[in-house]
């Protein structure tokens, strides 16, 4: 069993590598911010929460996510494990979910933060298929894999993108630190092109998972 969960500041490429890991590695992708936006999109009494602190750019709290999460990875069969992107994004969070077990967890590393800004706003996402690519690739917003129509995440416009940066910072770095301390941390230069860092993960990875008996 490989129990990964992705973290990286918005734009970091968790979207489009956690797709490929999670096809190579035969684990069910878990996306918090899916799950998310489905909710709101259907209106529902906790999509209605959830949006109040999601058009602002804060996050969801806690116990509503892992319950979200917990419905998530009950029923794995068929797959070796599970990717989360993303979760625990602060310390709460990370004590709430302290019921899951975590093997790894994968940090997408980047550093210049105009380059996440760039990137984030040229994504495209397919809501179907989970294909993240940009809009300088696909002006007409057509999904190259399977022809559905690309869409930009909810929450991807400057305003809210700085106060994202700001909170992964303030938040989310003390969970990857404690997960440093833990041993569990895959460590990523993810300001490469994005097949290096790629292949960065499958090379760290492999010895991960040699290295600590997974599978
Ligand atoms: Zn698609």
């Amino acid at each position: 069993m490989i129990r990964l969960v992705i973290l990286g500041a918005p734009g970091s490429g968790k979207g489009t590598h956690t797709y490929k890991i999670a096809k190579k590695y035969n684990l069910k992708h878990v996306v918090v911010g899916d799950v998310v936006k489905q909710e709101i999109r259907n209106k529902t009494a906790l999509g209605k929460i959830m949006y109040d602190y999601t058009s602002v750019g804060k996050f969801v709290p806690s116990n509503i996510v892992v319950d979200v999460l917990k419905a998530q990875v009950k029923d794995l069969k068929g797959f070796d494990g599970f990717i989360i992107d993303t979760a625990p994004i602060n310390m709460e969070q990370k004590e709430a979910m302290s019921d899951f077990i975590i093997d790894g967890v994968i940090w997408l590393k980047v550093e210049n933060f105009n380059l996440l800004r760039e990137r984030i706003l040229n994504r495209l996402i397919c809501p179907n298929c989970r294909r993240v690519t940009t809009k300088s690739k696909y002006p007409n917003k057509v999904c190259p894999c399977c022809g559905s129509t690309l869409e930009e995440r909810y929450d991807d416009n400057i305003e809210t993108f700085n106060k994202r940066i700001a909170q992964f910072e303030e938040k989310t770095m003390p969970v990857i630190r404690d997960y440093q301390k833990q041993g569990k941390v895959i460590e990523i230069d993810a300001e490469m092109a994005k097949q290096d860092v790629y292949s960065q993960i499958c090379d760290k990875l492999d010895n991960f998972i040699k290295v600590n008996s997974l599978k």
